[in-house]
């Protein structure tokens, strides 16, 4: 596997404005004095934090193997990740996608197969977003990065009437945005940091919400066919990844600087899946044992299973059941 930085020199420029990203300035700020002390709680690339205790760093360890087993798990069963891709790591600065770039650079170390991972940022300007965290966490993980920047959010605030919430437009724009780079630059996979509760809170969202059976896929093929989207941390906990993240102590970024709440009604049944975590253990692996396990012809989906063309088989022994 090459891990040099000459395969990733170009991403790591400063690359201008692309064709079809023109409204998107995409810029590698340099570390500023600023960020001296979000390096200093980090060890680098080793990954371990300078004062962690022995009993911390075997934990560590052992969230670390897991989450990479995990991860490794899902890109194999659903080949996320294939010889020679171009893999566009999207990095909020939450903890999800902080852990996904550090799961996906560990498996990479060992992968028999070559593969480029770039990590991108968007700064969508929200007020008090920390625009030199990142780039000096990437620097410190010898990743190569790029960071967009895009005012949405003052086209959201503009948009949305007040009291109501930014979140679904502010993630429309994002993905837009994101999309649109990644086709534009050479990328042929986009890797979001969504972990197994986010498919299951989903699959609840619409199920309660929605009038479907559906969740959010490790895989999906964009609506245009220009992108395919991956999430390999779709095997994994979250509250191994926020333990894992914590205890690394990664820089993240709250989601929520801009003050805006996230769907109210998601947080419901977030809320809804930890309590039965709690209650009832077991419980939500058995949920999510379900999505990979669906019986078409017991359930009620005319245009996913032939209901009105079943026939008795001739010629079997009929069985008298009186
Ligand atoms: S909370 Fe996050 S997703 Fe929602 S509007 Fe603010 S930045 Fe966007």
């Amino acid at each position: 596997m090459t891990q040099s930085s000459e395969l990733y020199a170009k991403d790591a420029q400063p690359k201008g404005n692309a064709p079809g990203t023109s409204p998107v300035k995409v810029v590698v700020p340099s570390r500023d004095a600023g960020q001296s002390e979000v390096l200093a709680s980090r060890s680098g690339n080793a990954g371990f934090k300078r004062e962690a205790s022995p009993k911390q760093s075997r934990e560590i360890i052992k969230l670390h193997k897991k989450l990479k087993r995990e991860a490794g798990k899902a890109i194999a069963d659903f080949n996320m990740i294939e010889e020679g891709d171009r893999v566009m790591v999207c990095v909020s600065g939450g903890k999800d996608s902080l852990t996904m770039l550090d799961i996906l650079l560990g498996l990479k170390r060992h992968a028999p197969i070559n593969f480029d991972l770039v990590a991108i940022n968007l700064d969508q300007k929200q007020p008090g977003f920390p625009g030199g965290v990142l780039p000096a966490y990437f620097e410190d993980l010898e990743v190569d990065y790029t960071i967009l920047e895009e005012d949405t959010y003052s086209l959201v605030t503009s948009m949305v009437p007040e009291g109501k919430t930014y979140c679904g437009w502010c993630s429309r724009f994002r993905r837009g945005i994101l999309y649109k780079y990644a086709a534009a630059n050479g990328f042929n996979k986009i890797a979001l940091g969504h972990h197994r509760d986010d498919l299951l809170a989903t699959l609840f969202l619409n199920l309660f919400h929605g009038g479907k059976l559906k969740s959010m896929p490790p895989k999906l093929l964009s609506d245009d066919g220009r992108n395919i989207v991956i999430r390999p941390l779709a095997y994994c906990r979250e509250k191994d990844i926020e333990r894992y993240a914590g205890l690394r102590e990664m820089p993240i970024i709250p989601c929520n600087l801009c003050g805006s709440q996230n769907n109210l009604q998601r947080q419901v049944i977030e809320q809804m899946l930890k309590d039965w975590d709690r209650q009832h253990p077991g419980r939500v692996e058995t949920m999510f044992r379900a999505l990979n396990n669906v019986v078409p012809s017991h359930l009620a989906d005319t245009k996913l299973h032939d209901f009105a063309g079943l026939r008795i088989t001739p010629g079997l022994d009929v069985v008298n059941l009186d």
